[in-house]
């Protein structure tokens, strides 16, 4: 019979991978701590296949769990001396969930489970101390209310306002006995009001629902949210702890917090975290009461916990660099002290800062912890990504408004909003957006996700808003607590101005500041640890990487990164600006041959000097020149200006011109006249491009002695007649160049693969091609029959219904999409043994996408430049799994 509980010393619980599947890794880490010795409160984990057995069969539990949970706390009961529901010593417990990976606050915890009107008298008497078995109780029933009756939080917290208005204090402290039990006695009443029975007393109903409950946060919006962000299939379940209670609001002598093994937001191998005493662990992380630092520091002034309780603080290190070495990884861990003695509660992975990940995995390596393939599989793209976000310009002007904990690094500028629904509404209309709270909750994860950045109020380092932004790379100031919020009005003060939703503000999350207005932002220097990883992502990664770049900024920021050449210059873009782009609507628009080959003489002029300043910057690296291939809707004049303009270019009039331009407007301009379509109707066109390229590369090679290594590349082809077309008109090209210079010219030819006509066509066509590149966003596009620009509309509910688990412009769709790579490739190299193939759509930067191309053994990827450093990575991490 299939085992749905694991105690935590349980013998078959071993450490290996597969525990994490099975139990969740709270239940795996729990039982592994248990095991080395660690000071953990006896319990046990149900399996998340109890949890998916719970969704698969109407919300009911395994046959034996039940059965097999009476049991276990028999056997707890006995080891502990006390009883679950007994009045003299009453077993308490907590709930909690924990799914394979962390999902910090998405899903829910209940805590004291067993308190009822009669044992709440007896924890009184076993532990001598009133207040805190009420304030236990108190605490319970709102957790119950909220977590497995779904009652308002609001209701509760009405009703400890109350009290305190009543009795003039502020503090939850302040609360005594008498205030404890008034506030009792009104939870029970929201508990019957709100959910129309009373609060249960049966502790075996108690753990029955509030399992159920957790298993049921599973599904909650703001789990489901989360996997989404961080694709965690919603296969895998969550396992349920289910721990003897032991107690941070005991006396003055408890306490509670979290401490992080190494600093999170910069990676310093220094002890850091935050406690409070006499609280329970959702104050902590609920923001609802700033924390004190673990160790002391110049503002600490004796609350720090190195300065109350030296030797706890002495344990927790020796705890920290213990779990560290064990796990091999900078640990997170969660504590409760209950008169003076040290539990620990959890550990996980902590969550980091993109800098502290990059100098975490470096350190650990020099520390000998792990290896380099280690190290690189630690780095998360994101983490790359967030590092080389912007930081404020030095030396810009800038006003301060207000300063907080620097929580979550970088730099970002938006509007203000004070609720997560308007900054996803605000974004979704393009806006960046500050996200404003006294405090976020996990409700809260959609808005903080769509914002570039989010202030906090109150709360701490590990506060929820700090935690999740550092996970996601948003910046983020916390506890800036001389700021406040008028979420009414909704309004931002300091002592001196007020800002109102809509304005713009700066904030900047390394510092902690928090800014008037638009700053300038620069891009941020890489740092050491970052040049450190992607050398070594260099030496394990076999994929080549290419930018996608036609400028020269672009391509020097390329370079920059250590792109090893350009993959995708698209020639149209380098013609939008200035006079070009009435030249090119000069040619489109052209009626006669003439017509056109007047207008692409000027464009023949500007062609070659770009390639040749392109040419010269690669220094012979190479670059991939793909030919014209307008879309005709992004290139015709729109209004009455640019009509005017392309009119007097071309010498005809304005009535003409609008005519014509109407006449060239298409139905579906993605599948119209573009691409080799173009140069089928009008040959000059590509010949003009191959004569600027193979004249620039003549040139450069003349002036500055560099050999571009230059592929030409033509885009859209369906046949392999096509391309042979259009090889006889170039190589025509280049040998009248040959003669004109009396030189030898070497090129190569090849295509894009973007049609699924082309993919299926691929060994004929090889036979006219040097190498393919896979155009995967018009080959998504054209495989899937999805507009490549409407589709965002109505993607989102095929997400939801789970059609794709992910935008196939994002992450190609290996199904079809990755099918029809697989076969080309296969049929190109039958075709042609040497042929060379890449990839140049978005795809090509995207870390998921990378692990099928390298799976496939593609020769290269390109990518937006600022994507070359994730490609890097993620190919080489590709690699390190493969093997
Ligand atoms: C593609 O289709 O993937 C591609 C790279 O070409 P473009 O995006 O220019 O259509
Ligand atoms: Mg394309």
């Amino acid at each position: 019979m299939r085992n749905y509980i694991y105690k935590f010393i349980d013998t078959a619980v071993d450490g290996s991978a597969k525990d994490k599947v099975l139990l969740g890794g709270k239940g795996a880490n729990l039982s592994e701590m248990s095991r080395l010795g660690f000071p953990i409160p006896p319990g046990f984990t149900i399996t998340t296949e109890a949890c998916n057995h719970f969704f698969n069969n109407n919300q009911d539990f395994p046959n034996s769990l039940e059965t097999e949970i009476s049991k276990t706390i028999s056997l707890l009961e006995e080891s502990l001396n006390k009883n679950f529901g007994s009045i003299e010593n009453p077993l308490l417990f907590s709930v909690r969930s924990g799914a394979q990976e962390s999902m910090p606050g998405m899903m829910d915890s209940i805590l004291n489970l067993g308190l009822n009107d009669e044992t709440v008298i007896g924890l009184a008497k076993m532990t001598k101390n009133k207040r805190f078995a009420l304030d236990s109780y108190r605490r319970f029933i709102q957790m119950y209310g909220e977590v497995v009756l779904g009652i308002e939080h609001s209701r509760f917290e009405a009703v400890i306002s109350n009290k305190k208005r009543i009795e003039n204090k502020t503090l939850d402290m302040e609360l005594e006995v008498g205030d404890l039990e008034w506030i009792i006695n009104g939870f029970k009443s929201t508990v019957e009001r709100f959910s129309g029975k009373e609060f249960p007393q049966d502790s075996n109903e108690q753990l029955r629902k509030a399992i159920s409950a957790v298993f049921n946060s599973w599904m909650n919006p703001r789990a489901i949210t989360y996997r989404k962000i961080n694709n965690i299939p919603d296969t895998w379940g969550t396992g349920v702890t289910v721990q003897s209670m032991v107690f941070g609001n005991l006396n003055k002598s408890s306490g509670t917090g979290v401490a992080f093994t190494r600093n999170p937001s910069d990676g310093s191998k220094k002890l850091f975290g935050e406690y409070l005493l006499n609280a329970q662990g959702e104050d902590v992380v609920a923001g609802t009461r700033t924390p004190y630092p673990l160790i002391k520091n110049d503002q600490s002034n004796g609350s720090s916990l190195e300065e109350k309780m030296p030797k706890i603080l002495n344990e927790i290190r020796t705890v920290c660099a213990k779990l560290e070495k064990h796990y091999k990884d900078m640990q997170d861990i969660e504590f409760t002290i209950e008169n003076g003695q040290l539990f620990l509660l959890q550990t996980r992975q902590g969550k980091r800062s993109a800098k502290a990940s990059l100098k975490i995995a470096v350190d650990l390596v020099n520390e000998k912890i792990i290896n380099k393939q280690e190290a690189l599989l630690r780095v998360k793209a994101s983490d790359i990504e967030n590092l080389l976000h912007p930081t404020i310009k030095p030396g810009t002007d800038r006003e301060l408004f207000g300063k907080g904990l620097n929580a979550s690094p970088g730099a970002a500028t938006g509007v203000i909003s004070f609720s997560p629904e308007a900054t996803e509404k605000l974004s979704k209309k393009g806006m960046d957006v500050i996200l404003v709270r006294e405090e976020t909750s996990p409700e809260d994860i959609q808005g903080i996700f769509s914002s570039r950045g989010i202030i906090t109020t109150r709360g701490g380092m590990t506060s929820h808003a700090a935690v999740v932004a550092r996970g996601m790379g948003r910046p983020c100031i916390a506890g800036a607590e001389q700021l406040l919020i008028n979420y009414d009005e909704k309004i931002i003060s300091n002592k001196e101005m007020t800002l109102q939703e809509g304005e713009t503000v700066t904030i900047d999350g390394t510092t902690g500041e928090i800014f008037l207005g638009e700053l300038e932002t620069v891009d941020a220097e890489p740092t050491e640890d970052y040049q450190t990883v992607m050398k070594w992502a260099d030496q394990y990664r076999r994929l080549r990487v290419r930018a996608n770049s036609e400028t020269i900024e672009d391509t020097k920021k390329a370079l920059s990164f250590g792109a090893e050449g350009i993959g995708l210059c698209r020639t149209e873009h380098m013609f939008f600006e200035g006079e070009r782009i009435i030249f090119m609507r000069e040619m489109i628009m052209a009626e006669t041959k003439q017509g056109r080959k007047k207008a692409l003489k000027k464009l023949l002029k500007y062609q070659k000097k770009d390639f040749k300043q392109l040419f010269k910057l690669l220094q012979g690296k190479p670059v991939t020149v793909r030919f014209l291939d307008p879309p005709m809707h992004e290139f015709l004049p729109s209004g009455d200006m640019e009509l005017k303009d392309v009119a007097e270019a071309s010498g005809i009039t304005f009535n003409y011109a609008k005519e014509k331009s109407l006449r060239l407007q298409e139905s579906n301009p993605m599948l119209g006249h573009r691409g080799v379509r173009l140069a089928i109707s009008y040959p000059e066109i590509y010949i003009m491009q191959a004569r600027a390229a193979l004249e620039a590369l003549v040139e450069v090679k003349s002036e500055d002695n560099i050999s571009t290594d230059l592929e030409i590349m033509i885009p859209l082809i369906a046949t392999g007649k096509e391309l042979s077309l259009i090889k006889k008109d170039i190589q025509k090209t280049c040998n009248k160049i040959q003669e004109k210079h009396k030189v030898t010219i070497e090129y190569k030819f090849g295509t894009m693969i973007e049609l699924p006509s082309a993919a299926l066509r691929a060994e004929e066509i090889s036979k006219y091609a040097d190498f393919f590149s896979f155009g995967t966003n018009d080959l998504t596009q054209t495989t899937l029959g999805l507009s490549r620009d409407d589709s965002a509309k109505f993607l989102d509910d095929y997400l939801d219904k789970n059609i794709f688990q992910v935008d196939p412009f994002v992450s190609i769709d290996i199904k079809a999409v990755g099918k029809l790579i697989e076969l080309a490739t296969h049929a190109g190299l039958a075709g042609n043994k040497d042929i060379k193939i890449g990839i140049c759509g978005e795809h090509g930067g995207d870390p998921e996408s990378i692990i099928f191309f390298e799976k496939i053994g593609l020769d290269y990827v390109s990518c937006s430049p600022y994507r070359i450093p994730i490609a890097k990575l993620s190919a080489a991490q590709a690699c390190i799994n493969g093997k």
